[in-house]
């Protein structure tokens, strides 16, 4: 039976693409959906989008109809997911944590290990950074039984783009009967990272005399990375904040015409109201947790607020695999939890 997506559900964006293709290649079940980033401006396959595609599609033999630039509809039917030593390339300066996005779950459910390296942006406006998905990402799936590990090769900015990641990801295994993220613990460990590449040096200065500014960082927790493998011009303030349960990174990528000093402050904003939130999981992370949730089928986690793209993906999630999310207000931020039958994958 094929499932029916209508692209411009909840938030409409590309992530109603990404986790489609994800479950669609774990459980099987092939998919038709219409208005693709119906709600964005310019709708339907962009690059980034299309390698999606392509990757999902290549990793699981899948046949596809409408896999082309710019098209609005797709229907794709998996076939088997084959483990690899897999290479895709955006050609442009899209982001290849997107991407990867996409095919790590698909993954996780082959037979035995594989290794992606993806070509294009590692530091881009509104998608995860090389150090989110490694820092913060990656370890969080790690407590949910899911293991992968990421290298960051070269960086890669908009608009040159030439940044490359490689992933190893490992078949998973049992996962836990049930995973919770209620607690963060203690902050243990912050510091902020200053990436700088091809542009004058008082750039990062200036962002550096924002964060010491503010008076909750020490010197020595501010370091200016200067970046000699991109092939162009690139800025971004990170900031990992270590908990005892959970690491939350926050970035803020600088672009021409933003001030230095603004780049600064959106990180530090971010980080400071997580900070102050005692939440354990941070708006971005929990959107993405949320396939992973699913696939371990009874958990819960605590966030400040469900965004509309968490709200999104969760009712993608319930067409592809046997679970219900709940959300509910309580005194200390919004509690997200996923009960439903454990799924087996269709593949071993
Ligand atoms: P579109 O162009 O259609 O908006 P898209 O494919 O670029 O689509 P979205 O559907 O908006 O993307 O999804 C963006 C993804 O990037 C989400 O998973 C979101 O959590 C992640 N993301 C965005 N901003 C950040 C950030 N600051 N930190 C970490 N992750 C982020």
């Amino acid at each position: 039976m094929t499932i029916h997506i209508d692209g411009r559900i909840g938030e409409g964006g590309g992530q109603v693409l990404r986790t489609s293709l994800s479950l669609s290649a774990i459980t099987g079940k092939a998919f038709v959906i219409e208005h693709i980033r119906g709600k964005r401006k310019k709708p339907g396959l962009k690059r980034q989008h299309l390698v999606s595609v392509e990757a999902a599609a290549s990793i699981c033999g899948a046949d596809c109809k409408g896999d082309s630039l710019n098209s609005q509809r797709l229907v794709f039917n998996p076939g088997k997911i084959r483990a690899g030593n897999y290479s895709f390339d955006i050609g442009s300066a899209g982001s290849c944590c997107l991407v990867l996005q996409t095919v790590l779950p698909i993954l996780f459910y082959a037979d035995s290990s594989s290794t992606v390296t993806i070509q294009g942006g590692t530091h881009n406006p509104m998608a995860p950074t090389a150090d989110f998905l490694a820092k913060s990402f990656l370890p969080a799936i790690h407590r949910f039984g899911f293991n992968a590990s990421l290298n960051l090769m070269s960086y890669g900015f908009y608009p040159a783009g030439g940044g490359k990641i490689k992933a190893e990801i490992r078949p998973a295994g049992d996962l836990p009967k049930k995973v919770e993220l209620i607690e963060r613990g203690p902050l243990l460990k912050k510091r902020a990272r200053i990436l700088l590449s091809k542009l004058p040096q008082h750039i990062a200065e200036r962002e550096k005399k924002i964060l010491l500014k503010q008076g909750w960082f020490e010197t020595d927790e501010v370091e200016i990375v200067n970046i000699t493998n991109s092939p162009g011009p690139g800025n971004a303030v990170i900031i990992i904040l270590e908990y005892e349960n959970v690491t939350c990174v926050f970035q803020s990528i600088g672009e021409k015409g933003k001030r230095a000093e603004k780049v600064a402050a959106e990180a530090y904003n971010a980080a400071a109201y997580h900070h102050k939130s005692m939440v354990p999981v941070e708006n971005f992370l929990t959107d993405q947790l949320l396939i992973y949730l699913a696939l371990v089928s009874n958990g819960t986690f605590l966030t400040s607020k469900v965004s509309l793209h968490s709200h999104t993906n969760m009712k993608i999630i319930e067409k592809f695999l046997p679970v219900k999310f709940v959300v509910k207000e309580i005194a200390s931020g919004q509690k997200l939890n996923c009960t439903g039958k454990i799924f087996r994958s269709v593949h071993s």
